[in-house]
């Protein structure tokens, strides 16, 4: 079974996908981590992000391995070098280009082949699984994200004020939409479910239920 769930930055998805991958018994993957991996990699090594044939060739050489919260680039754990402002900054820019989509929509469903999933991102239930089992849309308004997100940050210890947040996340969301390739937009058959006023555990239940309800129909198919 692959479950789906895009949304916007901050709405909600990694925690969720990760606690309903945990409730049921399922693999989790972070596509979003996948991105930021080549970000880093790009900004190690001083690769300007405008150049598509530089990050193709980068893209094409990278050991990238994302196993639940653990992400490894060429062997070695960025779980905490992929967070920084400085990759999140850079990360839209690096996801914008059609070779490093490529790539990474093909690691992707690597990772699903043979298993039950639940994978997170902004394409996945568009471009990367259509015929996913079930598309979840997680949305929030931009105030609450841009507050989840300086929560995160805080305890990592990074302090940035609000309202730089909220720019950034508005940055981001213009770009994460408008991009050629991938952008970020709710399926045709996604649910959407808004974040703003629910628990982390009322948002999976809510998941979790249509999982059920979905597992159900298939049983009753196959009888
Ligand atoms: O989800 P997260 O904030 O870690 O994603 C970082 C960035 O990676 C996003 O802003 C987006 O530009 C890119 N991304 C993407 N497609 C995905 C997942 C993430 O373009 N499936």
């Amino acid at each position: 079974m692959i479950i789906t769930i895009d949304g916007p930055a901050g709405a909600g998805k990694s925690s969720v996908a990760r606690r309903l991958a945990q409730r049921l018994g399922f693999y989790f993957l972070d596509t979003g981590a996948m991105y930021r991996a080549v970000a880093l990699a790009a900004l190690r090594r001083g690769i300007d992000v405008s150049q598509p044939d530089r990050l193709a060739a980068l893209v094409d050489k990278l050991d990238i391995r994302v196993d639940g919260d653990r992400v490894l680039l060429d062997g070695e754990d960025v779980g905490q070098a992929i967070r920084t402002s400085e990759v999140t900054a850079l990360v839209s820019a690096v996801a914008d280009h059609p070779r490093v989509r490529q790539r990474l929509v093909q690691l992707q469903r690597q990772a699903a082949e043979g298993r039950n999933i639940v994978t997170e991102g902004r394409d996945q239930g568009t471009v990367v699984f259509p015929d996913a089992d079930l598309k979840i849309f997680l949305t929030a308004s931009p105030e609450v994200r841009a507050r989840r997100r300086q929560a995160e940050l805080l305890a990592r210890g990074e302090s940035i004020e609000l309202d730089e947040l909220l720019q950034q996340i508005k940055e981001r969301d213009r770009r994460d939409q408008n991009r050629q390739v991938g952008p970020l937009r709710k399926a045709d058959d996604a649910v959407e479910i808004n974040t703003d006023s629910l628990s982390l555990d009322e948002v999976v239940d809510r998941i979790e239920a249509l999982v059920h309800e979905k597992e159900r129909s298939i049983g009753h198919l196959d009888t």
